[in-house]
């Protein structure tokens, strides 16, 4: 892509009504466009780089077995009595038609919706397991929205939900769901920095998993086990201050963002709903359920957090909206490379503005795409290549390029 055809503009100085890292960086490179406090725009980049993450997540939930659906953001209230929730969850957005008075709900979560429809469609053991999931913009009216996209209003998630007929299918489940988060994590670039967290279970089971990345812009305490590099969170440490794993007692205060989340929800949902299926025995029983999220959006920001420097953002390859960023130093210089990179399908951003190179390398640290490429008059063939991450510049051939 050419920079000249982005309609957003980089900004020099930091945004004033903003306190978070995060969106200050993400404002400033174009990324994001602030509507209002926990409200965001995004921008072209922003956008790649929120679907890079999401295709990454997609990719491994599909391999988990997830059939990828989508539920409305838009919910009846009867479903949000049906639970209670109507009433007591704090943060639910609520609303009343002006035509009809009817009373509405901006779904915070999918629990009240995805259990009805999955009512509907099972009526025996021979139709479970079942895993749903989706990518969606809930709504939640969070009290504090000081931490850019990490506390959204209005955010992005991957919320999944399966359903099985025994307590053992539920429990080998959710042991698939922590292999293929761990994955996702790892592949998304952050997986030594992101944490295995055990958090209180509910009253159906001892344990629920966070996983939780390390960053001091994090709104979480975890301890962590330095020994086999799980932690629990605050909650569980009050109760007990030894790693779950190994029994260690000497265990790391550290700040962290909570990224995702699973959970064993039993029938709490199912009960309420009735959804209930036929077992070998033509006995009828609850469907046990359990929920696993992943916070896309926060994730974006929580990435920017625990990556960057004074000049900029740094994004990993799986996250940045593209490899490449071409810089030339005379204008056109650099269309022909661009045309050779992109006809053999690398992902290049060329900055073909007329602005100075002074500026162009400014912009480059800041958007912090993986790798800068030069071509100057000086270099002839040869084009200059820097990590965004490194310091040391390397002279090389379009043959290495291609290598990258
Ligand atoms: P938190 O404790 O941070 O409020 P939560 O326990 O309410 O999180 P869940 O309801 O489990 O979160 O939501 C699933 C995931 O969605 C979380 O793990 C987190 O990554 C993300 N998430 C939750 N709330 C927000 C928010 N306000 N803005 C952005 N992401 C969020
Ligand atoms: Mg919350």
């Amino acid at each position: 892509m050419k920079q000249s055809s982005l309609f957003s503009k980089t900004q020099k100085f930091n945004p004033q009504d903003e306190e978070s890292l995060n969106a200050k960086l993400l404002l400033r490179a174009g990324y994001v466009y602030k509507i209002m406090a926990g409200v965001y725009s995004y921008l072209p980049l922003g956008l790649m780089a929120l679907k890079n993450i999401e295709n990454i997540i997609r990719k491994h939930m599909v391999a988990a077995g997830g059939s990828e659906i989508y539920m409305s953001a838009l919910h009846p209230k009867s479903a949000w009595e049906v639970t209670g929730r109507y009433d007591t969850l704090d943060v639910l957005f609520r609303f009343t038609s002006f035509y009809s008075r009817t009373d509405y709900v901006l779904g915070p979560t999918h629990e009240e919706i995805v259990t009805p429809l999955v009512k509907a469609n099972v009526s025996s053991y021979r139709d479970l397991p079942i895993s749903v999931f989706q990518f969606q913009w809930k709504f939640r009216d969070e009290k504090r929205a000081k931490s850019g996209l990490m506390r959204g209003r209005e955010f992005y998630m991957k919320d999944l939900y399966s359903f099985h007929t025994n307590q053992e299918d539920l429990d080998d489940y959710y042991e698939k769901m922590t292999k293929a988060y761990t994955a996702v994590f790892q592949e998304l670039g952050i997986g030594d920095k992101t944490v295995l967290t055990y958090a209180s279970g509910g009253t159906f089971a001892k344990y629920s998993h966070e996983f939780q990345m390390i960053t001091d812009a994090g709104e979480d305490l975890i301890h962590l086990c330095e020994k086999c590099h799980v932690a629990v969170n605050d909650e569980i440490y009050e109760e007990q201050n030894t790693c779950p794993v190994c029994g260690e007692k000497n265990l790391q205060p550290i700040k962290a963002a909570e990224v995702g989340n699973i959970f064993k929800l039993g029938t709490k949902f199912s009960k309420a709903f009735e959804m209930k299926f036929k077992d070998q025995n033509g006995e009828t029983k609850e469907a046990i359920m359990g929920c696993y999220g992943i916070g896309v959006s926060r994730l974006l920001g929580a990435i920017v957090e625990a990556s960057h420097d004074d000049k900029g953002i740094i994004l990993p390859e799986g996250v940045a909206p593209f490899k490449f960023h071409l810089i030339e130093t005379k204008r056109g210089l650099g269309q022909e490379l661009y045309e050779k990179m992109t006809g053999e399908g690398m992902s290049v951003l060329y900055d073909d503005r007329d602005v100075s190179a002074g500026e162009k390398f400014a912009d480059a640290d800041l958007l912090g795409l993986p790798i800068r490429l030069v071509v100057s008059e000086k270099l002839g063939d040869k084009i200059e290549v820097k990590r965004r991450a490194k310091e040391e510049l390397e002279i090389l051939n379009y043959e290495d390029i291609r290598k990258l």
